[in-house]
């Protein structure tokens, strides 16, 4: 499973690294635009992320701004109508209190004056003249103390009403209120509660903090209890006033938390003491709100995990109460629009890359498919099938298919050509055998007659001529031999009649035949061949034109006197032949050329030694012809060696 996706993948790395057209287009035109977008969409990305977050920091913000400076204005309206009616109501004890007081030392006042006096027309005042006239009258000691306590009901009633009346006006202001208490510098005046089994210690709490409240007022104190109470307290004119309300029944900020604009679904909203024990709504989990408090009182966005989920939140005090609004959000909430955007761009961005690499890869693969045919079209030409044609059914680019034209329509041309040539070939070969040949092999059959019956009858000076125009005839018979073969070769009409034979019997054939120039040149030629040496596959004829080309260079170009060694071996499944002489050498700067058509090495030591150049020509075409090679070692002065291989025959 694994090995096969590594070949893929190796195969698929080995092309990117080979310098190919694919490889180029694919690197300098399709990667760089795809790494460019790919950058700006992460870049957008982020700036996205940056500006949802911004976005939502800005929303929690305005709710938290509303929510608080709404509870403010209410902390403010509280203070107002609370300080208001605390003084009020203190005027009104203030003043009932003096009439009592009045009252009292009214009646001291009257019992003296009825003791003494009988002028009731003197009476310091109407109850106390009423009161004389009924005790003139035959009234009793008890009437005096029955009228003032009347007055005294009837004054503690029209306290007690004016009192009600206030408060019911309070009360109309702030229903939920739970306790007002009103004290002077040392103890409480007044005192309303409107839930009847307050607990004394809880009433004993608050009276105390509004004993503080002379001082400093008070915003937001919670009293303890399990009735968690909301505190209020604030000094006045000649003491201090002080309501309370049940922070988790409170209309107020029940009205302002669900007023607060942001979807509680979504999020949420807190109102909360700023040291963070206590909040409204009552929560379980402080972790919503403290981390928060904890990160920043007031302005700029905190984010914070709680229970594994990762929070956006704002903090806004209000005003100076010692009280926040925190505004919170689950990012993953505040962020869902822009996720989906994200997504949605992630998905555009994904289908435009792939798209325009599918686009780029399929104008690659259709231009290199072209190409690609071009190339192999070209290989089938160079390989000599001028026949062919290349397909421009498939190249969609005129580019492509003009050029296609054109090689196919050059193919064609040379295809012209080379019949032409080898047409004029035909010719050339049948005139060289027919024209030349003919009478030459007519001429040298005379020559040889002349020279062997005619001796006697010549003398010396027709002797020599004869024989001189024996020995030309006879290369020129070599040389039209050799063009022949060249031709032959050429026009690939050469014909290789290959059979089994040794080569060593064939050495032996072709050093008798050169035996007389050899003498001439005082040259001595040794073979040091082995027992069963076995036989090649080759063409006999082709085997002693190559032999008799070696050996007879080897005499040519020898020294007076000098040696030829022919060797032979088995070479793996070759016979390799080598035939060293101790002759003059090949310069090193012409050994490349050796063997080239007409070639003939420049020197002076060789200079009247007669030849063509295509020897060796010949040699090497019928050496690979036959599926062997050849090569040499030379150095000038001191010898040459020729090797040559020839397969060894299998049957
Ligand atoms: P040529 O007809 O001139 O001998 P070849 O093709 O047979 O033509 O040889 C090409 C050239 O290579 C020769 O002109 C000769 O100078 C050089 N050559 C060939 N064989 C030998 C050799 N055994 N020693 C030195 N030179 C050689």
């Amino acid at each position: 499973m694994l090995k096969p996706l590594l070949i893929i993948l190796k195969q698929r790395l080995q092309w990117l690294r080979r310098p190919s057209l694919q490889r180029r287009f694919f690197f300098r035109v399709l990667v760089p635009p795809f790494v460019i977008m790919l950058l700006l969409g992460i870049a957008g990305f982020w700036q996205l992320d940056g500006a949802a977050r911004q976005s939502a920091a800005n929303d929690l913000r305005r709710a938290s701004v509303t929510t608080a400076a709404k509870l403010e204005r209410e902390f403010a309206l509280r203070e107002t109508i609370l300080k208001t009616t605390g003084n009020e109501l203190f005027a009104i004890k203030s003043k009932y209190q003096g009439e009592r007081q009045q009252l009292a030392s009214d009646r001291t006042a009257c019992a003296a004056f009825v003791q003494k006096n009988s002028n009731f027309s003197q009476a310091p005042n109407n109850v106390c003249r009423s009161f004389a006239w009924q005790l003139a009258a035959g009234g009793q000691q008890q009437v005096l103390v029955k009228a003032y306590e009347e007055q005294l009901v009837e004054l503690a009633t029209r306290e007690r009403e004016t009192v009600r009346e206030r408060l019911d006006a309070f009360v109309e202001a702030f229903p939920e209120t739970i306790n007002l208490i009103i004290t002077d510098e040392t103890k409480v005046i007044s005192q309303a509660s409107s839930n009847a089994d307050q607990a004394p210690e809880i009433v004993a709490e608050l009276t105390k903090i509004a004993a503080e409240g002379l001082k400093t007022p008070i915003e937001g104190r919670v009293a303890s209890g399990d009735k968690r109470q909301l505190v209020f307290a604030y000094p006045i004119s000649n003491g201090a006033v002080l309501a309370s309300y049940n922070i988790d029944h409170s209309n107020f900020l029940r009205q302002s938390w669900l007023e607060t604009p942001i979807d509680q679904a979504k999020g949420y909203t807190v109102i909360a003491a700023t040291n963070g024990a206590v909040s409204y709504p009552k929560l379980d989990n402080n972790s919503l709100y403290q981390p928060a408090i904890a990160a920043k009182d007031s302005a700029g966005l905190s984010v914070f995990w709680a229970g594994g989920v990762q929070y956006l939140s704002v903090v806004e005090p209000i005003g100076a109460s010692g009280w926040v609004v925190v505004v919170g959000m689950p990012a993953v909430t505040a962020l869902a629009t822009v996720t989906m955007v994200q997504l949605a761009a992630v998905g555009l961005l994904g289908l435009l890359l792939v798209s325009f690499l599918w686009v780029g890869a399929l104008f690659v693969h259709r231009t290199i498919r072209s190409i690609l045919v071009l190339v192999s079209g070209s290989l089938v030409f160079a390989n000599g099938n001028l026949a062919y044609r290349i397909n421009t059914a498939q190249m969609g680019d005129g580019e492509f298919e003009g050029l296609a034209n054109v090689m196919n329509s050059m193919a064609g041309r040379i295809q012209e050509a080379e019949k032409e040539i080898e047409q004029k070939n035909k010719e050339f070969i049948s005139i060289a055998t027919h024209e030349i040949k003919a009478p030459m092999t007519a001429i040298i059959g005379n020559l040889s007659m002349v020279l062997e019956d005619g001796m006697g009858q010549q003398d010396d000076q027709a002797r020599l001529l004869t024989g001189q125009a024996y020995a030309g005839t006879l290369r020129l018979r070599d040389l039209v031999n050799e063009l022949l073969d060249i031709a032959r070769l050429e026009s690939g009409k050469a014909t290789y009649n290959l059979t089994r034979i040794n080569v060593d019997k064939e050495i032996q054939a072709m050093v008798e035949l050169q035996k007389v120039p050899a003498q001439e040149k005082t040259v001595t030629i040794d073979y040091q061949l082995p027992n069963a040496l076995p036989a090649v596959i080759a063409d006999k004829t082709k085997l002693e034109i190559i032999l008799t080309n070696f050996i007879s260079n080897a005499i040519k170009y020898n020294r007076s006197p000098g040696m030829v060694v022919i060797t032979c071996e088995v070479d793996g499944n070759f016979v390799k032949t080598a035939i060293s002489d101790t002759g003059l050498g090949i310069p090193p700067e012409q050994q490349a050329s050796m063997f080239q058509k007409f070639f003939r090495v420049e020197a002076e030591d060789r200079r009247g030694i007669p030849g063509t150049g295509l020897g060796m020509y010949v040699t090497k075409l019928f050496i690979e012809a036959m599926g062997g090679k050849l090569w040499f070692e030379s150095e000038p002065g001191k010898g040459t060696t020729f090797y040559f291989t020839l397969p060894i025959a299998t049957k």
